[in-house]
């Protein structure tokens, strides 16, 4: 089994290139964006609860999100290995990951960053906004809260895999295909 954490700031393009990395290798993609979405979606007490959240840019407590990941990788039950995108975002999300994957006999296999600057970031979530239906997109000073809180909350979690020497970065500027080429450069070198 394969399993990928795909890091990096909202913008970097984890939800493009999750798909392209899917329609390659098989993995089961699970986005906490996406499922706390359609959660919002179906009016469940989940998405109400993470809505109140979201749209102020902050990040759904984390005893909430490990709960729902660990229910999702448990229905997706997949063989092939899981591409985590937005997930983990917390140094406490990360050491209920490694904990709950080693319940299952397996573990992360590497963490892929794309690395893309601030000010890049925010011209692409604006360009999204226009298209995406997205509340936490269209208002500035969300964005500006979701990239304070990446930096503040979610960075720490870099050095978690680089100590375990899982990291690995990747630039994330480019055309799609560029930076997806990028990233399927060091699973090439392993076996799956
Ligand atoms: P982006 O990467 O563009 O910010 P996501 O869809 O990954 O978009 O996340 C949108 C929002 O969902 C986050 O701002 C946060 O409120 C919530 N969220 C997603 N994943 C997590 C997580 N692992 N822990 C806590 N909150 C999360």
């Amino acid at each position: 089994m394969l399993n990928i954490v795909l890091f990096g700031p909202p913008g970097a393009g984890k939800g493009t290139q999750s798909e392209l990395l899917i329609a390659k290798y098989n993995f089961k993609h699970l986005s906490t964006g996406d499922i706390f979405r359609a959660n919002i979606k179906n009016e469940t007490e989940l998405g109400k609860l993470a809505k109140s959240y979201m749209d102020h840019g902050k990040l759904v407590p984390d005893e909430v999100t490990i709960q729902m990941l660990e229910a999702e990788v448990n229905k997706a039950n997949s063989t092939v290995g899981y591409i985590f995108d937005g997930f983990p975002r917390t140094k406490a999300q990360a050491h209920a990951l490694d904990a709950f994957l080693a319940t299952k006999n397996t573990s992360i296999t590497l963490m892929l960053a794309l690395e893309v600057q601030e000010p890049e970031l925010r011209t692409r979530l604006a360009e999204r906004a226009k298209t995406s239906g997205r509340p936490d997109d269209a208002e500035p000073s969300v964005i500006q809260k979701r990239i304070d809180v990446y930096n503040n909350e979610t960075m720490p979690v870099k050095a978690y895999y680089q100590t375990q020497n899982k990291y690995i970065g990747v630039d994330g500027i480019g055309t799609v295909d560029a930076v997806f080429n990028r990233l399927i450069e060091p699973l090439s070198k392993l076996e799956v």
